[in-house]
Parts: structure tokens; sequence; C-alpha cells
């Protein structure tokens, strides 16, 4: 026997028994992008390797070892994007839609990241993103992060999320702190794990960062940012905590919150978990000021969140079952013989020309009426439409209720569809 050719480790398939509960996502954010009047941005999921390396920062753990990069057949060095900001500040930059203007974006699809795959850690993921341009702030600050907040309420799981929140200032105050960090970090070098003893030098703000334990502890000492901030800046972080006061949302103040792109301003965030492990963060977000210029547009203020879907079906899995996601039949209609197939395929196509939303399955493949129950009942149909000889030549169908305590009854066309209707 042939041997069977699997999917690349990291990168998953998404199933029937899956689909119902990531449409239920979809759905919920379209829903919300719809009512806060984001408009969607859809971009390749190709682009060119120097698009994420002047974005996201050559010291970062993404452009160091996470891109999936390869040369084209014209030998240029493309990249399979890791994220949705950078593709979204290009495209905005290309097609003129953020000079001079304000935009409200939002997108989502695939990204892909060469990682250590594990639950709420794969190499090809999901993002949904939203994104607003031209905006300073705070006001707009609160709004994309109320955007989490609304989807959490909706999902029934915002008692399972916590917003933390902190300011990384402007470039000027990061230059300053940065001074006085690189101080304290030599002063403590020997100690610092590989990874941070080598960023120490190249980006020390990533040292914050450091997911190693013992790094963490020794950075309890270290000068906090939120400390050094710039007047401006200090104020911009006031406003966004008050609205979010007046607003109920709560909050924690977390200021070793340095997020693991370069392109961050003032405000950043991230939604957690405690019930994914380390896999805890299901959006983060801040602004990025810089980085429409950077990219080669006229400075604007930018703002917006990346949300992990399959974190967020994590999450909703660990509440609801995903069975109860998975699509039900309304109507399944069963056929007696060649003459009965026909017909009730007739059937069929007349019932979904009067009523597009009905669910409805026409059997296929003969077999008995046994059978044919059998699959209607796993169908999940509230009724069943029996069309054998008799009914065609009485042009009356039987019917079967599935669920309920109800005889079976014969009905008209003309009745199947007023019935159907409020099925
Ligand atoms: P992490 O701390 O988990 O590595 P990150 O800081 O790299 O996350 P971002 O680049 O800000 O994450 O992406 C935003 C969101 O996308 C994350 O909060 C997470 O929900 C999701 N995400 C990031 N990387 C992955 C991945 N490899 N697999 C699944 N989801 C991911
Ligand atoms: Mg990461």
């Amino acid at each position: 026997m042939a041997k069977n050719i699997q999917a690349i480790r990291g990168m998953n398939d998404c199933l029937p028994s899956q689909s119902g509960v990531w449409q239920y996502v979809e759905q919920n954010i379209r829903q919300l992008v719809g009512s806060y009047q984001y408009h969607e941005i859809r971009t390749p999921v190709v682009e060119s390797t120097e698009l994420f390396k002047r974005s996201i920062g050559e010291v970062t753990d993404i452009v160091e070892k996470e891109m999936y990069s390869f040369d084209d057949r014209n030998g240029d060095s493309l990249t399979l994007r890791p994220e949705g900001t950078a593709c979204c500040v290009r495209a905005g930059n290309q097609h003129g839609l953020l000079y001079n203007q304000q935009q409200r974006l939002w997108y989502m699809g695939p990204m892909f990241r060469h990682e250590r795959p594990q639950k709420g850690r794969y190499r090809q993921f999901h993002q949904f993103g939203a994104e607003a341009y031209g905006f300073e702030g705070p006001d707009i600050d609160v709004e994309v992060i109320m955007m989490g907040a609304r989807l959490w309420k909706a999902f029934g799981i915002a008692d399972k999320v916590t917003l933390q929140i902190n300011s990384l200032g402007s470039n000027e105050a990061r230059i300053a702190y940065k001074e006085k960090l690189v101080l304290f970090l030599q002063s403590v070098e020997s100690q610092l794990d590989e990874d941070s003893k080598r960023r120490l030098h190249s980006n020390p703000l990533r040292v914050l960062d450091s997911k190693d334990q013992n790094t963490q502890t020794l950075l309890k000492d270290a000068p906090r940012l939120i400390d050094n901030l710039d007047t401006q800046s200090q104020l911009h972080f006031e406003q966004v905590c008050e609205m979010l006061d007046a607003l109920g949302i709560e909050y924690q103040v977390n200021p070793s919150l340095v997020r693991g792109l370069d392109y961050y301003n003032r405000t950043v965030f991230e939604w957690v978990t405690d019930l994914l492990g380390a896999q805890g963060t299901i959006c983060a977000g801040g602004r990025y000021d810089n980085l429409v210029a950077q990219l080669g547009g006229k400075p604007t203020p930018a703002v917006g969140f990346a949300m992990g879907i399959e974190r967020l079906v994590l999450l909703i899995e660990s509440i609801q079952s995903s069975d109860e996601f998975s699509p039900k039949a309304d109507v399944y209609i069963t056929a007696l013989g060649d003459a009965a197939q026909t017909h009730a395929m007739q059937v069929a196509e007349r019932l979904r020309d009067a009523l597009p939303a009905l669910a409805l399955v026409l059997h296929c493949g003969g077999g008995n009426m046994k059978k044919q129950l059998k699959k209607a009942d796993a169908s999940g149909a509230r009724l069943a439409v029996i069309i054998g000889d008799a009914e065609i030549e009485n042009k009356l169908y039987s019917l079967k209720y599935l669920r309920d305590e109800m005889p079976q009854s014969q009905v008209s066309m003309q009745q199947l569809l007023a019935l159907l209707e409020d099925i």
C-alpha cells in the first residue's frame, strides 16, 4: 500500500467536527467589526522578506528564528507572513489608504511561524486583527481594547481573560530609558540567560520580555519604563486608564509588558488567560505611530491588535463542547425506489428554491427505510419526509417527526412548504 502523506508538523486541518466552532467564532467577529464599522482588508500570504525585517525588527524572535523565508525562482527573498500589521501598512501605503485620512481596518487569515508546536502554538495559525490609522488616541486605543472586551462577552469567556496594559512612551523616552536599562543589565550581566546577554547589546528592551525565570527575577530590580515616560505619553496613558475606568473595564498595569515586536510605542496591551498554560496571550496589541513612515508612508498614528483564533477556540471549548456548534439538518428526505428517488430530487430542489435557508439532506444511494431513517436521525433533522410510489401517486408526502412525540402524517406539497417555513 502506498505510504500516507501527512500534513506539515504544526499545520493543522480543521475537520468538519471542528469547523462549526470556527464558523461560530468567525460569525461573531464579523458582527463585531460591523458594529464598530471596521472594514475588511485582504492581503497576500506571501510578502517580500524585507517588509518584515524592516517592521518587526531584525533582533526579534520572529525575524531571527521564526520566519518561513525562501528565494523564489527570480531569486527574490519572500516570506510567508508571520503577522498581519506590516502587511496592512504595506497595502495601505501602496494604495494611498493612509495618506491624510482615517481608516478602521480588519483582517483575518493564516499566519506562519516556525515555532515548536504545542497546544496553542502552531506553525500555521490564524489571527483576527483590527487596525486604526490616522487617530492620535487615547480614545481610539480604548476603542480597540473595547472590541476585545465585547467579543469575550459574546463568547461567554469574559471571566476567563484579564487585560494587562503598559506604555512604552515615545521613541526619545525609550532611548533615554534604554541607557538606564543597559547600565542595570550590565551590573547583572553574568547572571543573564544567553539570549538576554546577546540582546543586552543588540536590543536591550527585548530582555524585559525574556521567558527565562531567573532573568525575570533579576529584572524585578530594573528601572521601569513606566517611571521614565515623556510627559505626553504619561498623559496619554493616564487618559487611556481613565476611559477604561469609566467604561468599567478592569485592567492591570504590567510594567514589564513590552511586546515582542519592535514597532510599538505608547499604549501596549495583552488579553491573557491562565487556562492555556504558557500560551496564555489570546490577544495582543498597541500603538505603532512610527511604522507607517518607517515603511515609506507619511507619518500616521496607528493602533491595533491581533487575536489568535486557535487559542480563542481552545478557550471557548473549555466552557462549551465543540459538538454544540456542528450544524444540524432541518429536514431529511428519504426515497424508496428509483422512481421515488427522481421525484424526491425534484421535491428537494423545489423546497430549496422556496426556502433557501432550509438545511435539507436528500438521501442518496438507496437502501431500505430503516437504513434511511437511521441516516435521517444522524443528520440531526427534526423531520423526515418519506417518498415512495404510493406518495407519488397520491401526491401526498408522509412526515415522520424524529425528535418530537407526534403521529406520522401526510401532507400536500403546499402544506409541506408552509410547515417547513417555520421549522
Ligand atoms: P507568544 O507570546 O505566545 O509567543 P506573540 O507575542 O508572539 O505571542 P503576537 O505576535 O503578538 O504574539 O500575536 C498575537 C496573537 O497571535 C498572540 O497573542 C496569540 O494569540 C497568537 N499567536 C502568536 N503566535 C502563535 C502561534 N505560533 N500559534 C498560535 N497562535 C499564535
Ligand atoms: Mg511568539
